[in-house]
């Protein structure tokens, strides 16, 4: 057996944080959104000598924890503070997984330093598939505004954008909430996925966006020691080894059907942006020590699968999703509860006669879950587990709780941008940016895609 010992001069070196110009009185860019793409957007802003002022439709992490406990609790729904919406943005309750698909080493070590610069461990500099931990995100995210503010940049909470002041096809700023006007001529967009309202509000307004692609399907959890036992081979996996996770692709019926965001010892949340709708996530703390391991499981989707909502144009992906978890809201009883089925009995088309305490908090209603989607997801779902449980032998178990469904895999909508300049092609001064206009999936990428708008930004300001 083979034993590789970290290098201790990477594991205990010293990470500064990049030097920070003071901003305040310099020329000013709008970020819109505090998620990951927004802060490092700003932040790199503030490196270049610009001032970002970032505009927040939610709230600071202290207190966005209220919102999160009224989802869980009381099943209400703020549409401006959830899972998805405040500072941190979406990423801010999640695993904090950090591995991405960029091949650019470069820029994603840059992201990991800045993480450890702002207080993440030194482990995820060294570790083949680094996270952080639902706990120890939101300090760091903190720590990122402190940053900003302390260097004469602005952080705006609850201050929701609803339009674009745009001029001969240049932008002149953003009108907010009530409709306080805010002046720039450059904004970063960088909204997230669920910021439906910014997809209707550009489509209203004859901004160019177009559907995109994403994947659907549902969230599976799993008692952890079951996953351990599969994955090692053995009954108990002991204290030297971390929780296992798991990752797993099949084709059925010429789609793919993967796992998506698997979190070992970790809890599904309630991840709605609107009431009357039901979302599934998942997330775990640091030490990933739930007893049980969750993972969204999802089927690729087609353009031509929002056929039937062909007269929404460009949101005809949004809407496609949208109906599919308004109508889980509506099959589990119009609350947080969560439609759920055993695998098994998915897989036969029955109704479960039992569902057991899963870690989704609002509760679970017992439903056959084909009822939640089109018929061809439902038989590529139902075949794709019996596939799965061919790979990890147990897997495919009436003891596996699904829950309906998992549909915040990906933006549904692409907003356009120029590949040299990363500006809107109809709307200069644009910067569509991160996850929300298509162009990053997950925390690093989000990043990594926020500090190239504000390079490019500020390019375009000399
Ligand atoms: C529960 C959960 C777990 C996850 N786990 C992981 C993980 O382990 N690893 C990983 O890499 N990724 C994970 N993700 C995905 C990850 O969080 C996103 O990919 C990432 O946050 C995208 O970054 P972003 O900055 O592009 O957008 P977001 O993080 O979505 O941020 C967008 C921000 O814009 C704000 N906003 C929206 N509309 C407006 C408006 N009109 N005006 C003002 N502000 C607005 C929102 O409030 C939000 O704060 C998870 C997501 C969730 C929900």
């Amino acid at each position: 057996m083979l034993f590789f010992f970290a290098d201790e001069d990477v594991v205990h070196r010293r990470i500064d944080f990049p030097v920070y110009k003071n901003v305040k009185d310099a020329p000013r860019v709008i970020v819109v959104g505090a998620g990951p793409a927004g802060y490092f957007a700003a932040l790199q802003l503030i490196e270049l000598g610009v001032k970002p002022i970032v505009v927040e439709r939610g709230k600071d992490v202290r207190s966005r924890r209220r919102d999160l406990r009224a989802i869980n609790i009381e099943h209400i729904v703020n549409p401006d503070s959830n899972y998805c919406f405040g500072e941190g943005g979406a990423g801010t309750y999640s695993d904090g997984k950090l591995y991405t698909r960029s091949k650019k080493r470069g820029d994603v070590n840059r992201i990991l330093e800045l993480l450890v610069a702002f207080g993440a461990t030194q482990d995820i500099l060294v570790e083949a598939h680094p996270h952080i931990g639902t706990n120890k995100l939101p300090k760091i995210m903190q720590d990122m505004r402190l940053k900003i503010l302390e260097f004469g940049g602005e952080v705006l909470f609850d201050t929701r954008v609803v339009d674009f002041i745009v001029k001969d096809n240049e932008i002149q700023g953003v009108v907010v909430n009530e409709g306080d006007i805010i002046e720039a001529k450059k904004v970063i967009l960088a909204t997230g996925h669920s910021a439906r309202d910014i997809y209707e509000l550009l489509d209203r307004k004859d901004i160019f966006i177009e559907a995109k692609p994403f994947a659907l399907g549902v969230r599976a959890e799993h008692e952890q020691s079951l996953i351990d036992k599969i994955q090692y081979s053995c009954d108990y996996r002991g204290e030297y080894l971390p929780p296992a996770p798991y990752s797993i692709v099949k084709q059925v019926n010429g789609r793919g059907m993967y796992s998506f965001c698997m979190c070992p010892g970790g809890v599904i949340a309630p991840c709605a942006t609107a009431p009357g709708e039901v979302v599934t996530n998942g997330w775990s703390p640091s030490k990933r020590d739930r007893t049980t391991a969750n993972s969204g499981i999802v089927v690729e989707l087609k353009l031509e699968d929002f056929k039937p909502f062909e007269k929404f144009g460009a949101l005809a992906g949004m809407e496609y999703q949208k109906a599919i978890e308004q109508k889980a809201f509506l099959l589990a009883g119009e609350t947080q509860r969560v439609p759920a089925q055993r695998m098994v009995d998915f897989s036969q088309g029955k109704v479960s006669s039992s569902i057991p305490k899963t870690s989704y908090v609002p509760g679970t209603t017992s439903i056959e879950l084909g009822e939640v989607f089109p018929n061809y997801l439902t038989d590529i779902m139902r075949q794709g587990f019996q596939e799965f449980g061919k790979s990890m032998k147990g897997y495919f178990t009436n003891e596996a709780i699904l829950h309906a469904p998992e549909s915040r895999t990906s933006s549904p909508v692409r907003i356009p941008r120029e590949e040299n300049t990363l500006e809107h092609p109809q709307i200069k001064g644009l910067y569509p940016c991160g996850e929300g206009a298509g162009y990053a999936g997950g925390i690093v990428s989000a990043a990594i895609d926020g500090e190239k708008c504000a390079i490019m930004c500020v390019e375009s300001m000399q």
